[in-house]
């Protein structure tokens, strides 16, 4: 989707950083947040999201997730007809039909997400207060829950905050009595969350909760003793949330490549009291693997240069690490939203001359993107296309949201997605 111009970027920091940001604002290209249902629904498994949305909403969902034909979906879309954009029908009404019906066919789900897009928007349906009348009605079976994923309001992952941001008053309190607790913050694949809650568990650091939870019956207790990790660099309305509750963020780069992976686990170790030698026994067979895995890789991505259009805001963690462990060169870094404060590790850890740019001016970025003629462009569906007919390499930068590639089991995975449209642009030029 095209969106209009972006809204103007504060993030409430106080912390400087000292590049050369290109700011831009003007037509830019990216997802809805309404793309993030796509892995939002694999991991909150007994949820359903309900897109109150148009057509064209419903032909994005089915376009991004595929035609599934073995499963029953877990979202869908609640249509706003004609009728209902002229005023001419009670919306309300509607909808309410409409989940009564889904409920009923669907006992199975507990946690259902009124999901507001643009035309919701535009007719002015308020889904807060439509939620709150369907959670009345449907307690304790199902808890209904709104959030936006509107692209007049979010790009693809911001879909992911806005619902997590939602989920944060529902989340039980924690008593005077809980242990201190460790919450992973940000949607993160099943295995990977294994793999991390090992790690954390031979530290000796067993209270760890994730948000997301799998169930909707597991939210984390969250308060004053929680200490909360993100794990996805997009969360910034769900930190302000968390920290509204009395939580305490962890600052950390984000779990990306070797070094990315050992900063994440050490900030969550020191906030704990894990002992030096004890964490460097954990960390050293995972680092080792991915060090091993890496080295079969990055000759591919060596010297190569690299421009990533400002799409899923995974942009800075990811040059950080293909310049830092895959020698790769960065020739402009874009990203939609630049949080100074949650990625204030991850900036220390950049080239001081590293070409920022946040914001977007579609066609301005396209021309140094055009003049620079990178060796890999990654950026969103829409660009792709175009810029592979004229002869430039491109990575989806929504796969990157797909796959599991954090932590050290993952780093060459991570690598090996850059490298391989690279082997695949060289085989087709033999
Ligand atoms: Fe398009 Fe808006 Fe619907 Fe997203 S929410 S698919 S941008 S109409």
């Amino acid at each position: 989707m095209t969106g209009a111009p972006q809204p103007s970027v504060s993030d409430g920091s106080e912390q400087t950083v000292d590049f050369s940001i290109i700011r831009e604002r003007g037509q830019h290209e990216v997802f809805c947040g309404l793309t993030s249902i796509i892995w939002l629904h694999r991991k909150i498994q007994d949820a359903f999201f309900l897109v109150v949305g148009s057509r064209t909403c419903a032909h994005l969902m089915q376009s991004a997730a595929g035609v599934m034909i073995f499963a029953e979906p877990r979202f869908g879309t609640a249509l706003i007809e004609e009728r209902d954009l002229a005023g001419l029908a009670d919306a309300n009404e509607e909808l309410d039909r409409v989940v009564a019906r889904l409920l009923e066919r669907r006992p199975d789900i507990r946690m259902l997400f009124l999901v507001g897009s643009c035309p919701s928007e535009v007719i002015k349906l308020d889904l807060a207060k439509a939620a709150s009348r369907l959670s009345q009605q449907y307690m304790p079976q199902v808890r209904v829950l709104n959030y936006t994923g509107s692209g007049i309001e979010t790009t693809f992952t911001q879909g992911e905050d806005t619902c997590l941001a939602a989920l944060v008053p529902e989340l039980p309190r924690e008593t005077e009595a809980d242990p201190a607790s460790l919450l992973v913050v940000g949607s993160l694949a099943d295995i990977v969350e294994d793999q991390f809650t090992r790690l954390f568990a031979e530290m000796g650091i067993h209270e760890v909760r994730y948000l997301p939870a799998r169930r909707s019956d597991q939210l984390p207790a969250v308060g004053p003793n929680t200490r909360y990790i993100l794990a996805q660099p997009f969360l910034n309305e769900t930190a302000r949330a968390l920290e509204g509750l009395g939580a305490t963020r962890l600052p950390a780069p984000f779990p990306l490549g070797v070094e990315g992976t050992t900063g994440w686990l050490r900030a969550a170790a020191d906030a704990f009291g894990v002992d030096a030698g004890l964490f460097d026994r954990v960390t050293t067979p995972g680092i080792e693997r991915a060090q091993r895995g890496l080295s079969h890789i990055t000759e591919e991505l060596k010297g190569k240069r690299i421009f990533l259009f400002p799409d899923s805001q995974l942009e800075i963690p990811l040059a950080r690490f293909l310049h830092r462990e895959a020698g790769m060169e960065l020739v402009e870094v874009g990203t939609p939203y630049l949080h100074r404060q949650h990625l204030a590790e991850e900036l220390a850890m950049l080239p001081k001359d590293t070409c920022l740019s946040e914001g977007q001016h579609l066609d301005k970025q396209l021309d140094r993107c055009r003049e620079a003629h990178p060796d890999v462009v990654v950026c969103g569906l829409g660009l792709a296309n175009p810029l592979e007919a004229e002869g430039m390499t491109t990575k989806w930068s929504i796969e990157l949201v797909f796959t599991p590639i954090q932590g050290y089991d993952q780093a060459a995975d991570l690598a090996e997605l850059f490298a391989r449209p690279l082997m695949r642009r060289a085989k087709l030029r033999v």
